[in-house]
């Protein structure tokens, strides 16, 4: 058996840990999958890593190997305390006691960098799954000096974030991920890689933030509301959904701004690249 495997077994005896299933609690315990995140994680000295939900420091541990610092996010007090006492010698490890949710992360990297002097931040995780659409969403959307996020997600979530806008796969949050990011698929992990096992598969991703948004656009809100109600409802042609349900727009004005993009009027939402949503976007 793995150090990874024993290291969890004897911490959760030791202090009488049973998984809470409400905070999406799947220890990880595959040796191979911990070290594949940290490597294509690709951390160096000079990173600041955030480490969203570390449970028992099965990722801790290593990442405390290859950064500058390691600042880890955990809601659930036990593991705030058994962290505490495990990485006591680290003088670069800091646990936050919260809601990841909650974290004014620009305030958190943005002192860190400059105490530390690091030039780079990472973020990496074993994600709690019933929260991985709001926590990729702050990540990007609060536009964060932040260079790569490698996590461990669902396998349905994972395969809709890193689909290309427009086919196969692809959802309103598609597109939200390719505007801001350039996403890669690393690895599929067995549901035996966790104590207790996940009802669902799971895959790790990486995100590499783009040093600027993949098109230029003057009103981000816009796009993304109309992105959002064309997924709505994905089934009804773009003309449809749109023109019921889009503020202040007519069926008729959809019609004709469509007919100006010569974009075809039976089109679906979901077959739209982002930057045909732009210039529909733009028009309205
Ligand atoms: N990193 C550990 C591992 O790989 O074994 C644990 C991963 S487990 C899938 C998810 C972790 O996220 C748990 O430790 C859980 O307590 C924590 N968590 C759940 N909700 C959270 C939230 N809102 N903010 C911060 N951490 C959270």
């Amino acid at each position: 058996m793995s150090k990874v495997y024993e290291d969890t077994k004897f911490l959760m005896k030791k202090y009488g840990i049973t998984a809470n299933k409400k905070l999406g609690q799947n220890f990880l315990i595959d040796e191979e999958v911990v070290n594949d995140i940290v490597k294509y994680s690709d951390i160096v000295k000079e990173d600041l890593v955030i480490e969203i939900g570390p449970g028992l420091g099965v990722l801790t541990e290593k990442l405390l190997q290859k950064a500058g610092k390691v600042i880890s996010i955990e809601l659930d007090k036990r593991m705030v305390d058994i962290l505490q006492e495990r990485f006591i010698q680290y003088h670069h490890f800091e646990i936050i006691h919260e809601d990841v949710l909650k974290v004014d992360l620009a305030k958190l990297i943005q002192k860190n960098k400059e105490k530390f002097g690091l030039k780079t931040v990472k973020i990496v995780a074993n994600l709690p799954y019933y929260i991985t659409t709001p926590i990729i969403m702050k990540l990007l959307e609060e536009k964060l000096e932040i260079q790569s996020i490698t996590v461990m997600i669902q396998k349905e979530v994972a395969k809709r974030l890193t689909a290309t806008p427009g086919q196969r796969n692809s959802g309103a949050i598609t597109y939200t991920v390719y505007y801001y990011a350039i996403p890669e698929e690393i690895r599929t992990v067995l549901n035996t890689s966790f104590i207790p096992e996940p009802e669902v598969e799971s895959e790790v991703i990486k995100l590499t933030l783009r040093e600027k948004p993949v098109i230029s656009i003057t009103n981000e809100a816009k796009i993304f509301e109309l992105i959002k109600v064309a997924f709505m409802q994905r089934r009804k042609t773009l003309l449809n959904a749109i023109g019921n349900s889009f503020t202040n727009v007519t069926k008729e004005q959809m019609q004709q701004i469509l007919q100006q993009l010569d974009i075809d009027l039976k089109i679906r939402g979901e077959a739209l690249t982002i930057e045909q949503f732009a210039k529909i976007a733009e028009q309205l």
